[in-house]
């Protein structure tokens, strides 16, 4: 009879044998073995220091393989996480030069890139990291999660190793949404905004953190895991609708004076998230603590159509891609008439729909194709500009807007 080569039991007294070349394995050795494995790598993890670390250029360059353009940014974020790195490596020596974190906030339109930006690095990133979104986030008592959830989800992805989340990085998704509404805070209580501000600042700051292990509300009875947030870094992310008015604003009121002209004249109007500034986030509604906690200021740029046309074909991943390894796998060469990828950016731009509609253009010219051709004997399949017209020109605009809308 077939026995566990690990523990000696047989077929009949485990639930499962796994057959290998030369033995067998139990389901629970299976597990056992795997506990054994996460320890160790844990337990390596926690002093051990993080060696080969990837240098700014480059993870920059792992950057540029997925995301088009935002030189900026991806300058400001590889730099941050490689003093992570830094920092990580070196809180524990002797001498008394502190290496502080810097937190990074980036802002740019919806659509231009922050959250594929914080999931590529996530990719390549040697510590946990988590990616969450501000608009779940309330005032501790009220409906919604409190700010420590962000540190459940950071515990979740470093498996439950309060030391290794500890040297994490937390991407925080439209902070912009958690800005205090209106500018006199006072008439209501601002449940969503400042009181969440406040909260988060105390992590930001950091701080030990009460972590109700299993996420949700917290219970007086409940056990709680301490989180020590100081070395986790965060990067925030926001649209900041309209911010660039208040950046018109500020450097209008500026430029009176003397050589008031040739300032004016120098300013970009059609890009003013360039000349974004600390104060511009303090009048569109954080409060100053927390920006002051978020010493790296970075925008992205609004997406051209260059970029846009950049974004179809580029990309390791690109849409474009993606549709013939589709095809591929059904045996089946497709390509796209050029003028069918400049039609669909025309239309992106026509609509306003940024990078998500490229996505969904191409969705409604492929869905006959990827309905009709994989029942047919077709090996190449050309997609051309009449077709794809016509796809595009019979489909429901409105409901194409509605699709790119708040992914
Ligand atoms: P944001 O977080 O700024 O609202 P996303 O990062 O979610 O925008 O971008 C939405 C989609 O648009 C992404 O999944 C990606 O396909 C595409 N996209 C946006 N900006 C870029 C870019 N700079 N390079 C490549 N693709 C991009």
């Amino acid at each position: 009879m077939n026995k566990c080569s690990f523990c000696g039991r047989t077929e009949k007294d485990v639930r499962m044998l796994i057959y290998g070349l030369d033995g067998y394995i139990c389901d629970e050795c299976v597990e056992q073995a795997m506990n054994i494995v996460k320890e160790t790598r844990h337990s390596s993890g926690k002093d051990a220091k993080l060696t080969n670390l990837p240098k700014p250029i480059e993870i920059k360059e792992y950057l540029d393989r997925y995301v088009i353009g935002q030189d900026a940014a991806k300058m400001a974020l590889s730099v941050a996480v490689y003093n992570h790195y830094k920092r990580l490596n070196h809180r524990d020596d002797a001498d008394e030069v502190e290496l502080e974190k810097s937190n990074i906030i980036m802002v740019g339109s919806t659509g231009t890139g922050k959250t594929l930006l914080a999931k590529t690095i996530a990719k390549m990133l040697l510590v946990p990291f988590a990616i969450v979104d501000a608009t779940v986030l309330t005032e501790a008592g009220y409906v919604g999660e409190d700010v420590e959830s962000l540190l459940v989800r950071l515990l979740q992805a470093a498996d439950g190793d309060v030391k290794l989340a500890e040297k994490g990085i937390v991407f925080i998704d439209e902070i912009d949404k958690i800005a205090r509404k209106g500018d006199n805070p006072s008439i209501t209580r601002d449940v969503s905004g400042e009181g969440v501000q406040q909260g988060l600042l105390k992590l930001l700051e950091g701080s030990v953190v009460n972590v109700p292990p299993q996420g949700g509300r917290k219970h007086p009875e409940q056990q709680f895991i301490q989180v020590d947030t100081r070395n986790i870094l965060f990067i925030c992310g926001g649209a900041f609708d309209g911010i660039e008015k208040r950046i018109a604003q500020r450097l209008n009121t500026h430029v009176v004076g003397f050589d008031a002209a040739r300032n004016v004249a120098k300013i970009d109007k059609s890009n003013m998230m360039q000349y974004i500034a600390p104060m511009d986030l303090k009048s569109f509604g954080l409060i100053p603590e927390i920006i002051g906690r978020l010493p790296v200021l970075t925008h992205l740029e609004p997406l051209d159509r260059d970029a846009l046309r950049s974004i179809l074909t580029e990309p390791k991943n690109s849409i474009v891609k993606q549709y013939k390894k589709m095809f591929e796998i059904d045996g089946v060469k497709l390509t796209f008439e050029d003028a069918v990828l400049d039609y669909v950016v025309d239309k992106a731009v026509e609509f306003k729909l940024g990078a998500r509609g490229l996505r969904s253009l191409i969705e409604v010219v492929m869905m006959k194709p990827m309905f009709e051709v994989p029942s047919t004997y077709v090996k190449e399949y050309v997609v051309t500009l009449d077709f794809a017209r016509q796809q595009v020109e019979s489909a429901n605009i409105a409901v194409l807007k509605e699709s790119t809308e708040d992914k």
